[in-house]
């Protein structure tokens, strides 16, 4: 059995039990309830919920939330911090309504508010948001429309803050709010110069497309002073990046907006809000460290590095401490959801028949090649694998030639798969071995072809190189005698899966368990609520999947709370443009024509339209 480092990247939300079934860990009180994955997705099957599905566990949203909120009051308490947490929540991370409708509701209690980045998640924000003592911020760009709708929620009491992105969008807001006569609230997103490891690097330095420069801010000051507006700055915003690896990173940038901030008080403004941004990170690959897809610190010393920053900074001034705002999205959501998918079948790279000897008349090379399988020992691999590889592509050209046959080819072919087998086999008892000898393994990997795509639910791992921690839901307690990558259903050389993270390394394949006949074998990719569904696309027409959201209850029960039936074949034609009726009497046409012309029956035409009905509202995945 294998635990593919769940309990590293599980954050103890998830574990393998010792019957082999991964399980969703939640913690009431001092009882742990374990509730198996396979056994939500035969609920699932029992609804008419097939594979692909993403599958939300929603008591993982309310305790990110709780968790984010309650380490941020230990800090402040800890240190005596006079003021308080304010957390907002980045509805890009994700936008799906139920997603949005639970974090509100989870997150009244903490007054956890959200950031809308466009006039249509500003919509989502107002709508949702009941509480005012949460705080909607208001970044990206802004037009008349989108400033209207701001300054209408600020007058109903939302404490709704439009951040500057760049000076110009300033005018816009003093000209709207003096023509309502409504006092806008403020704020300034920094460029900041400290910069961060990891892929968002380039969120901050000086090279960052987002946030106003120093000498772009002081501008800003200085027309709001004309405007008699200055009372209305008060909120600081700066986002170092997303997915922030190293706490180092976090404290430097906290120090320069901590500067940036007493600057803008020493200008007059009133201030009283200072907002981190996202960053908090996850630790994808369970090393807690500094790589890209981890982190080398904890949610505590997250919270406490950067209140302890703050008043750092801020107490030789004896500057009133400001309200700490902060929008984590990946590290409230990310664990929520998973991606669940069935294996349609595996194709692996096994020799086919080879005769005990060479055939008659065989060609020198075939016997050259039965020859080099019957003397491979663990001193030679390298000179076998040479001389497998040469001899192989003798018999290649000679086909090409018209010099050797279908068979003369299948079988060279066939031998040296059987010589790489056995090279591979006595790798691990070799002293040195070459970068050609050790990506064998992975040469000879299955593949595993699995029901989903992944342009249309895992976009990261095709646009960055992104890592997820995937690995069965069950037969865990059987050793992974199989070592694969993973394709998806997409026709696209870059539909796979080939790199994976466990025991604490890097690999391009995944253990896994040869295929039952007759039974389901399932995945599941993990951590995969931060970013990914809406990022997806149509590739191929393969369109939204199944969706159900899960509520665990205190005796280990569980209720589907929502359910949603994922794209028909219907609905993403007709995101392409495709009118489904027209092209279901087109295809009547094509039958009667048919009929007509004597190619088939009235009956076979009724048989065929079923068909292509049928297909038009069915889901655009494998259906088994
Ligand atoms: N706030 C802003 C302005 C962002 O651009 C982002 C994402 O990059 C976030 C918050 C969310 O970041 P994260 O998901 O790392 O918490």
């Amino acid at each position: 059995s294998r635990l593919y480092g769940v309990r590293d990247w599980g954050a103890e939300y998830f574990d393998i039990t010792d019957e082999g079934n991964a399980v969703v860990s939640l913690k009431f009180g001092d009882k742990t309830i374990q509730v198996p994955l396979i056994d939500i997705v035969q609920g699932m099957k029992d609804r008419g919920l097939d594979m692909p599905a993403v599958l939300r566990i929603e008591n993982l949203l309310d305790i990110r939330i709780t968790q984010i909120n309650e380490a941020f009051h230990r800090a402040i308490e800890q240190a005596g911090y006079q003021n308080h947490y304010r957390g907002v929540f980045p509805i890009k991370v994700n936008q799906q309504c139920h997603v949005i409708e639970e974090i509100a509701d989870y997150g009244r209690r903490y007054h956890h508010g959200l950031e809308a980045g466009s006039k249509a998640e500003l919509i989502i924000a107002i709508s949702q948001l009941r509480d005012h003592d949460s705080l909607i911020i208001c970044n990206g760009y802004k037009d008349e429309e989108f400033i209207e709708l701001g300054l209408y929620a600020r007058q109903m009491g939302i404490k709704c803050f439009f951040v500057l992105e760049t000076a110009t969008e300033l005018s816009t807001i003093l000209e709207r709010s003096k023509a309502l006569g409504i006092d806008p609230l403020i704020g300034m997103r920094i460029r900041l110069a400290s910069t961060v490891e990891g892929h968002w690097n380039g969120d901050s330095g000086d090279r960052s497309i987002f946030g106003l420069s120093t000498h772009a801010l002081l501008e800003v000051v200085e027309q709001l002073k004309q405007a008699d507006m200055l009372h209305c700055l008060q909120l600081l915003h700066s986002h170092l990046g997303s997915q922030i690896p190293n706490i180092r990173n976090i404290r430097s940038g906290v120090m320069e907006a901590c500067r940036f901030y007493s600057g803008l008080i020493e200008e007059g403004a009133p201030m009283g809000y200072i907002d981190l941004g996202g960053g908090l990170a996850v630790d994808y690959e369970g090393t807690r460290s500094n790589s890209t897809h981890s982190m080398n610190y904890g949610l505590d010393e997250y919270c406490y590095n950067i209140v302890e920053t703050l008043q750092e900074c801020l107490d030789p001034l004896e500057i009133p401490h400001p309200v700490i705002v902060s929008e984590s999205g990946r590290a409230l959501v990310a664990y929520s959801s998973m991606l669940l998918f069935n294996v349609l079948e595996v194709r692996d790279h096994k020799p086919g028949h080879i005769p005990a000897s060479a055939p008659e008349d065989s060609h020198d090379m075939i016997i050259n090649l039965y020859s080099v399988r019957d003397h491979i020992t663990v001193d030679n691999l390298q000179e076998c694998y040479n001389d497998s590889l040469y001899y192989r592509d003798e018999i290649r050209e000679l086909f090409h030639h018209g010099q050797a046959s279908l068979r003369d080819r299948a079988l060279a072919e066939n031998l040296a798969l059987a010589i790489w087998e056995k090279i591979s086999e006595l790798l691990p008892q070799a002293r040195r071995i070459s970068a050609e000898l050790e990506s064998l393994p992975e040469l000879l990997s299955d593949i595993y072809y699995g029901n989903f795509s992944l342009f249309q639910s895992l976009p990261d791992i095709w646009a960055i190189d992104q890592l997820f921690p995937i690995m069965p839901i069950h037969r865990l307690d059987e050793a992974p005698t199989r070592s694969a990558v993973l394709a998806d259903m997409t026709c696209d050389c870059d539909g796979k899966i080939d790199a994976f993270s466990y025991d604490d390394g890097y690999h391009k394949t995944l253990p896994l368990h040869p295929l039952k006949s007759g039974e389901e074998y399932y995945l599941s990719v993990f951590l995969v609520g931060a970013y990914q569904e809406t990022l997806g696309d149509l590739h191929n027409l393969f369109g939204d999947t199944n969706v159900v959201s899960v509520h665990i209850n205190e005796d280990g029960s569980f209720d589907f709370i929502r359910e949603f039936h994922g794209d028909s074949i219907a609905d993403v034609l007709s995101y392409v443009e495709y009118d489904p009726k027209v092209m279901q009497e087109q295809f009547r046409r094509l039958a009667e024509s048919a009929v007509r012309e004597g190619r088939i029956s009235v009956p076979m035409r009724q048989q065929m339209l079923r068909a292509f009905n049928d297909s038009l509202n069915g889901y655009t995945f494998f259906e088994r």
